[in-house]
């Protein structure tokens, strides 16, 4: 087991399930204590935490819906109240609302925001007043933000473009501290939100690269480690897709 993050702790939104508890588990074989975050997911986020103790690591789980402005500033509180600081941020959670956009309410739009962009952003604002140097922000964002391969997913896509933009310019400014700030962007991830034998995954395996299947959780999250880790100190400003080619 490696120990790369030994000593380090870290917050990933999101973390009951799906690519969130992959990285968090991840991030807990490398040595970090780790707090996650979840919404309604409860014993998922239990059984992450169980699994993270049960290798020698100090772990939470903190009820926040992102939906709520004032989550990220209480997570990331409870995160150093409980672990002792914040040393790897990830913004993980995320929802997808697809449709025409004749069709989408404006409740639609606040929720994909408020969800997408601003608990990233807020919760990238409370690291940035508590995070010391050598601290890491890794976003995750969506090959969709680049391209899209299909109708129906203005709001996403927007959404995901709108970390790359964000983690851009805070990697310029939080640098001045020595905090990193990086995005990654899977493609089809085979999760609860795009199941490998979804509707659309015929298609989605049709654009890869690599032809076959999804990428797994744990793909995606052996790139966020890396980036969280001593090996990655100076990448920051980055956007790493892993979608297994389909957009090359
Ligand atoms: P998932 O299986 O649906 O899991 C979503 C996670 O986000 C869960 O832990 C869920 O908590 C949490 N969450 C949902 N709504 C929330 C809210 N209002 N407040 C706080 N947490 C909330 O999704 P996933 O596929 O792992 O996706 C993780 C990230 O990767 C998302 O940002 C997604 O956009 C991105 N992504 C996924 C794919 C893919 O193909 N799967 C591709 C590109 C990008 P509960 O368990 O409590 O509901």
């Amino acid at each position: 087991m490696s120990s790369a993050l030994e000593g380090k702790i870290a917050l990933v939104t999101g973390g009951s399930r799906g690519i969130g508890a992959a990285i968090a588990k991840q991030l807990a074989r490398d040595g970090a204590n780790v707090a996650i975050t979840y919404t309604s997911a409860k014993d998922k986020a239990d059984e992450v935490v169980k699994e993270m103790e049960a290798i020698g690591r100090r772990a939470i789980a903190i009820r926040a819906d992102n939906l709520a402005a004032e989550a990220m500033d209480l997570a990331v509180n409870e995160t150093i109240a409980k672990l002792g600081g914040l040393d790897i941020l990830v913004n993980n959670a995320g929802i997808l609302h697809t449709g025409p956009i004749e069709d989408f309410t404006l409740e639609d739009f606040e929720q994909t925001i408020a969800i997408n962009v601003r608990a990233p952003f807020l919760a990238c604002r409370a690291a940035g007043r508590q995070m010391q140097a050598g601290g890491r922000i890794i976003s995750i964002g969506s090959n969709l933000a680049d391209r899209a391969p299909r109708p129906g997913l203005s709001l996403y896509s927007m959404s995901k473009a709108a970390l790359v933009g964000m983690s851009k310019a805070l990697a310029r400014e939080l640098g001045q501290k020595g905090i990193t700030v990086n995005v990654v962007q899977p493609g089809s991830t085979d999760t609860e939100m795009n199941p490998a034998d979804g509707a659309f995954a015929d298609n989605q395996r049709a654009r890869m690269a690599l032809p076959g299947r999804f990428a797994t959780p744990e793909d995606v999250a052996g790139l966020v480690a890396w980036l969280a880790g001593p090996g990655a100190a100076s990448v920051t400003g980055s956007v790493y897709t892993i979608d297994r080619g389909s957009n090359a």
